[in-house]
Parts: C-alpha cells; sequence; structure tokens
C-alpha cells in the first residue's frame, strides 16, 4: 500500500520568521498525524533554520530545486550536497512555473533527479500538460514526453525512490482544479506507462501525487481516486489553518 504523501510548495512566499512560525504551527496541530507523510518546501534561506524544527518530527523538509553539480563556478545555484546540509530530505524537480519562467527542461530535469539520488534526496518530478495542449488533446502525449524523458537511463531501483507530481498547469495556483476523474485517468496513464518503462511491481510502488488547487474541501475525493497517492500544494499550504485540514482530509483509507 502507498502511503499518502502531502507536500507543502511555499515558493517564493514567507520570510525565515514567517516559515518559523508556520512550521511550528504544524507540529503542534498535525503531532499526532501517522498515516500521512508530510513535507514542507520553503524557500533556500530558510531551510537550515526550519530543519531545526522538522528535525525528529513527523514534518520532512524540500527544497524547490537544486542543481545537478555538486560545486563550482555556477554562480546563484544550490547543489544536492547544500540541500542535505541544510537538513532536506526531499527536493521539487521540474516544476512548471520553473518550465515557464526558468528554462527548465526534460533534459534538465533528468540531470538534477541524478544528482539529487546520487546524494539521497527523493525528488518530487513535477509534469503536467498546459491548457491549450489539454484543449487540443495532447495530454496524454504531453505526459509521455515528459515523463520519458525526465527518466531515461534509471533504473526501476532508481525510480522506486521518486516521487511524480502530475500538475496540470491549467489547475496550478487558477482556483480550478482537475476533477477527480480527470486526474485519475491521467495518473493512470502515468503507472501504465511506468510498468512499459519497468515493471509492475515498480510502477505499484511509485507514489503520483496531484497538484492543481487542492484545498482541504477536495482533498479527500482526489486522494480516494486508486492511483492517486498524494498531493503538491501551493496556496493552501501557506496557511496554518488550511494545510492542516487539507492534510487531515487527505487520510484517506484506500
Ligand atoms: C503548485 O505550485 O505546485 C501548486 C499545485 O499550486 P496551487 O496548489 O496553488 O495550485
Amino acid at each position: 500500500m502507498r502511503k499518502i504523501i502531502i507536500a507543502g510548495n511555499w515558493k517564493l512566499n514567507k520570510t525565515i520568521k514567517e516559515a518559523v512560525e508556520l512550521v511550528n504551527g504544524l507540529k503542534q496541530d498535525l503531532a499526532q498525524t501517522k498515516e500521512v507523510d508530510i513535507v514542507v518546501c520553503p524557500v533556500y534561506p530558510a531551510l537550515s533554520e526550519v530543519s531545526k524544527l522538522t528535525a525528529g518530527s513527523n514534518i520532512g523538509l524540500g527544497a524547490q530545486d537544486l542543481y545537478w553539480e555538486d560545486a563550482g563556478a555556477f554562480t546563484g545555484e544550490v547543489s544536492a550536497p547544500l540541500l542535505k546540509d541544510a537538513g532536506c530530505q526531499y527536493v521539487i524537480i521540474g516544476h512548471s512555473e520553473r518550465r515557464q519562467f526558468f528554462g527548465e527542461t526534460d533534459a534538465t530535469v533528468n540531470k538534477k533527479i541524478g544528482a539529487a539520488l546520487k546524494h539521497g534526496l527523493t525528488p518530487i518530478v513535477c509534469v503536467g500538460e498546459v491548457l491549450a495542449e489539454r484543449e487540443s488533446n495532447k495530454t496524454f502525449d504531453v505526459i509521455k514526453t515528459q515523463v520519458t524523458g525526465a527518466f531515461s537511463g534509471y533504473s526501476a531501483e532508481d525510480m522506486k525512490k521518486i516521487i511524480i507530481a502530475y500538475e496540470p498547469v491549467w489547475a496550478i495556483g487558477t482556483g480550478k482544479t482537475a476533477s477527480p476523474e480527470q486526474a485519475q485517468e491521467v495518473h493512470k496513464f502515468i503507472r501504465d506507462l511506468l510498468v512499459k518503462m519497468y515493471d509492475v511491481g515498480t510502477a505499484q510502488t511509485v507514489r503520483i501525487q496531484y497538484g492543481g488547487s487542492v484545498k482541504s474541501d477536495n482533498a479527500r475525493e482526489l486522494m480516494s481516486q486508486p492511483d492517486i497517492d498524494g498531493a503538491l500544494v501551493g496556496g493552501a499550504s501557506l496557511k496554518r489553518d488550511q494545510f492542516v485540514a487539507l492534510v487531515q482530509n487527505a487520510n484517506v483509507k484506500k
């Protein structure tokens, strides 16, 4: 059985002080939550401070991106060893905002996955179609290209350590959520693709999160779908009460 995993992507929000306040609140409210894996992904400068609070708790820590080289003349970049040093266990790779605004491609996603795995970070690899692609019936082609490009060259053992986040770009930050059926259809497509690329056991092991305007009031229905194993959450992860309610509602028995 795959354990539900809810990750909050805080994007470019919250000062270090605000990040600390939010995590302290989440620790209090979610201390008893054992059935759901919880992760927060603050901005880089807050990671180290937040890790002092998440260490030994049931809240994991993730970064929002990384660079594939460990060190060197790469001004402005952050590497996997540094994220480990700051206390991270997870790293988001290939978020649609990175693809849209910062030139991320399937090839760079592929390299970043290697760096994360090499240093023991769990990659949360984002894929998803834009509205025009959905409307022209290209969703499955786009997802197939992104998934095969991202995981090309990685073994089944590597794949078992990776989390995928299916995030239809038209649903991110827009308040438009994919219906549970629309999301399930793509999640199943991804899992079937993993069967073809690897094997049934690997495909059944990999957790596939949904992302796109997930809130406390739609979390239960989405998480109840057979191939949805969690959520990557933007807006609703920034407020203590909303994120706590979302995590609690995501705790569904399948
Ligand atoms: C995201 O950025 O990964 C996301 C899903 O954002 P939101 O929940 O705000 O749509």
